[in-house]
């Protein structure tokens, strides 16, 4: 607790120091610049730009280049300019646009300035001021080749001048060479380049404010979700030079290390460099000791200058440092780039030192990327070949031989191979071979489709919907060229790639940080994370993120088992009626008793058979003999019958609820399996806790009746201490608009997102993600929204269905089971909306069980520390 209350103490003085510099510090830059913005800068407290950070540097006190903002919204004359140029000379001693001045003279960086750091995307101008005078009057080496590189990236950023006609700098640049270049300019921009520094700063200045609408700037936002609403203010900053002499150099500084998260001094270091050479590639840097030995006295001051700014901004820095004649300037700081782990490591080390409370580490952590820390991944893409990219449905990264066939399948893993299963659209008689498989490709279906969901369930990589992809029944085909089984694959369920060839894997190791962070969600959370298990081994896969039970399971997933879908095929063909139902009956009984003895009390939510029958049906020639063998009747009879029960549009017909009502034989078995293995296991003294999910339900006649039935079924058994209810899945808006009645009849409520989406939306869940991606290409969805929830229409029907329903009973449960219940923004709108529970396959509960967490603390504001050291030992 002592700890809890000093970081407390610790964060909110941090806190104040930020507003202090903008807000009541006599800000020399705030104060003087015609040019400030104080609004601007107000609004960069929480999340500086590049003029906010340094403006914190110069208040701690650390050695920066003298500098000025103009901001983006701020027309700028040459007046204007003088009167800031004239600050920056008081404050450097150099004189600006003076040609007698030689080395003396005041040369400037102009640099984009934005609150995210948008790495390479705009464009900057250094040495900008320089004249041939100036290069002359010094007659340096550094200058002459500061020169020639302005010559150069003026052309190139401001006359748009193709780079590739200057040739390459020599490595001693000379006064002959910066003629040759200055011909070189004139030739291709039409006149000579500008001997006025005045002239050249306006002319940087707009390059720099126009580069915010280059192309690789828009893509990037779009990709990044920047709104592009603004633009970028711009910084002028008094250069200073690494490469002026053999005391001088460049370098680039961590804090912390951006992999491993250790505490140490990580970088690289250039002597008698620029930065913009080693950024360009140009050079290859040392590493940092190398300036320990260089400059020893400098890389002792760098040392003390890089410990102040980490301590005050309790967060890793990358800090771009430049030393001339030894002395240090620090060109800028930022956040650094990490890895999750690094970044996991970091905020658990400052708890742990009493730095920052866990809350606020949790609010702090970006959840984005989060699956780096636990799924495999590739190392380098040495030696594969591209074999296109379609929708990460499930992911991780894994190689192994392509098998399209059972047998194929069958063969492979029984000589213990990993296998890359592939398939046009998979089907249930493809269960098997995905048990198989390390992993599962098919040309179509998109995040819910069935393999997509089953591989999530078993945490196995998929890659769906690539439109480059043709799966023949021995081979797949891409743009034309063939692969046989066989082949050897790489993919990856992460970015939705597939490549041809063995890729370098790596195995992450197991972050006992992120354990930390989980228990303290599990703990907070005023969401409860379920799984979406269909079976033990989901179960068990989902165990690693300690879930409060099984939100959902999709009973009809059991059936795709071999040892029930032969037995369920007959029964719903009608074929062997008595001997398929006894069989399907002991084998569900089976099912249920196994997870509810696993489960151990904990909740299980079972969804009665959902899928159109059809969908069970074999699909192939082969499946077709085998149930033919297996049940001794003609295949002639098979086809017959599988024939009747097609349907156009499956996906609308009979299904859910309308089969409970259709064939009531389905929904009883299964419902007398559950309550014959919840008597069993409850004798067993094992507590149970069973809820029943009647799902696709339409209108509330179906609910009532199916109810009706599961009651009447209940009476034959002994329930007496067992705790069991049933629920109802809104997944059709029909049902979402006569909310008010399931409010009043279901035990529970929970959201079918996907279909619900699929059916608001009208858009198919397993056939339309090539255009879902075009359409985000196109600005037209912002977001796929099967992944996050479309909240203006989607968003809208859930919003008024909860609203009705917590009018009428304040207590019930609302959850949601879609895919989107792993998605950290649907959560955060579901849980404005009341919804405090949500079920998601096991890859995904770790982020699901940090969201629900994250939205807790921060829309709780009743979360006092009282309040949740309550929470914690309840
Ligand atoms: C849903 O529709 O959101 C759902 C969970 O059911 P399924 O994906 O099985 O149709
Ligand atoms: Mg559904």
């Amino acid at each position: 607790m002592l700890t809890y209350f000093k970081s407390c103490v610790i964060l909110k003085v941090r806190i104040i120091r930020l507003w202090c510099f903008f807000l009541n510090f006599p800000l020399s830059f705030s104060q003087e610049s015609s040019f400030f913005s104080e609004e601007a800068l107000r609004q960069d407290v929480f999340s500086p730009s590049k003029a906010g950070y340094l403006k914190m540097l110069e208040t701690l006190q650390v050695p920066v280049p003298p500098f000025f903002l103009i901001p983006y919204l701020h027309p700028f004359s040459l007046e204007g300019l003088q009167e800031e140029l004239l600050r920056l000379q008081i404050k450097s001693g150099k004189v600006w646009n003076d040609q007698e001045t030689g080395q003396s003279g005041l040369f400037v960086s102009v640099r984009s300035s934005f609150k995210v750091s948008m790495p390479g995307m705009l464009d900057s101008l250094l040495n900008v001021g320089l004249t041939f005078n100036h290069a002359l009057k010094a007659n340096k080496e550094y200058l002459w080749r500061s020169y020639i590189k302005l010559i150069c990236h003026y052309g190139k950023l401001v006359e748009q001048i193709d780079e590739t006609v200057f040739p390459k700098i020599s490595k001693t640049a000379t006064r002959e060479e910066a003629i040759e270049f200055e011909r070189i300019f004139q030739e291709h921009a039409g006149y000579s380049f500008p001997q006025d520094a005045n002239e050249q700063l306006i002319k940087a200045i707009n390059m720099v404010r126009n580069s915010w609408n280059n192309s690789r700037a828009q893509s990037y936002r779009l990709h990044e979700k920047i709104s592009s609403s603004s633009g970028v203010d711009v910084v002028i900053q008094v250069m200073v030079f690494g490469n002026f002499n053999q005391f001088s150099g460049t370098g680039i500084l961590f804090t912390q290390n951006p992999s491993t998260g250790k505490k140490e001094f990580f970088g690289e270091y250039s002597i008698q460099a620029q930065g913009e050479d080693i950024v360009s590639g140009g050079m290859t840097p040392g590493p940092l000791s190398l300036l320990e030995t260089h400059l020893p006295c400098a890389y002792k001051t760098l040392k003390d200058i890089a410990e102040k700014i980490d301590n005050f901004f309790v967060d890793m820095q990358d800090i771009e440092f430049t030393i001339e004649q030894k002395k240090v300037w620090i060109l800028q700081t930022r956040p650094g780039k990490r890895t999750k782990t690094a970044e996991l490591r970091i905020l658990s080390r400052y708890v742990a030192e009493g730095v920052l409370s866990m809350q606020d580490a949790l609010k702090r952590l970006s959840l984005n990327g989060l699956e780096q820390v636990y799924h495999s991944y590739l190392e380098n893409l040495e030696g594969l070949e591209n074999l296109g990219k379609g929708l990460g449905a499930s992911p991780g990264a894994i190689f192994g031989i392509l098998a399209i066939r059972q047998e194929t399948v069958d063969f492979l893993a029984s000589s213990g191979r990993n296998i890359i299963f592939a398939a046009q659209e998979t089907h249930c008689d493809d269960v098997a071979c995905i048990l198989k498989a390390s992993g599962v490709i098919t040309a179509t279906g998109g995040m819910t489709c069935h393999g997509a969901v089953v591989t999530r369930g078993l945490g196995k990589p998929c890659v769906t919907s690539v439109q480059e992809l043709k799966v023949h029944c021995d081979s797949i085909e891409v743009c034309g060229q063939f692969f046989p089984e066989g082949t050897l694959l790489t993919i990856d369920g992460t970015t939705g790639n597939i490549w041809k060839g063995r890729g370098a894997l790596k195995v992450p190791e197991k972050c006992e940080e992120l354990e930390e962070f989980l228990e303290f969600s599990h703990r907070v959370s005023a969401i409860k994370v379920y799984a979406n298990a269909d079976t033990l081994e989901d179960w068990n896969a989902a165990l690693a993120f300690n879930p409060e039970g099984i939100g959902l399971c999709r009973s009809e997933h059991m059936f795709f088992k071999n040892t029930h879908l032969p037995w369920f095929q007959g029964w719903i063909l009608g074929l062997q009626e008595d001997l398929c139902f006894s069989r399907i009956s002991a084998l569900q009984e089976e099912d249920y008793t196994t997870l509810l003895k696993q489960l151990n009390g904990k909740r299980l939510t079972v969804r009665l058979l959902d899928p159109p029958l059809h969908e069970f049906l074999p699909c192939t020639f082969e499946a077709e003999k085998t149930l033919s063998h297996q049940l001794e009747v003609s295949l002639e009879k098979i086809k017959e019958l599988a024939s009747g029960l097609k349907e156009n549009n499956p996906m609308l017909g009979k299904r859910g609820a309308r089969l409970g009502i259709l064939r009531p034989e389905i929904y009883d078995l299964q419902v007398q399996s559950l309550f014959k293995a919840a008597e069993r296991v409850h004798k067993e003294g094992i507590p149970v806790d069973l809820g029943i999910m009647i799902p696709f339900v339409t209108v509330p006649e179906e609910f009532t009746m199916i109810k009706k039935r599961i009651l009447q079924r209940a009476i034959w058994h002994d329930l007496t201490g067992v705790i069991w209810n049933v629920g109802v899945m809104i997944e059709i808006p029909s049902s979402a608009l006569q909310a008010s009645f399931f409010a009043q009849e279901a035990d529970f409520i929970c959201f079918g997102t996907n279909d619900l989406t699929q059916m608001i939306l009208g858009l198919s869940r397993d056939d339309t993600a090539y255009m879902i991606e075009k359409y985000q290409s196109l600005g037209i969805f912002s977001k796929d929204p099967f992944q996050s929830i479309h909240e203006s229409s989607v968003g809208k029907i859930l919003s008024f269905a909860c609203e009705t329903i917590l009018k009428i009973n304040p207590n019930i449960s609302l959850s949601v089971c879609g895919e989107h219940a792993g998605d950290p923004e649907s959560i955060d709108f579901f849980y404005s909306l009341g919804i405090r529970g949500v079920s998601c396959s096991a890859y995904r509960g770790f982020k699901a069980k940090l969201a629900c967490a994250k939205v807790t603390l921060e829309k709780d504001s009743f979360l006092d520390s009282s309040s949740l050291k309550n929470r914690q030992i309840a």
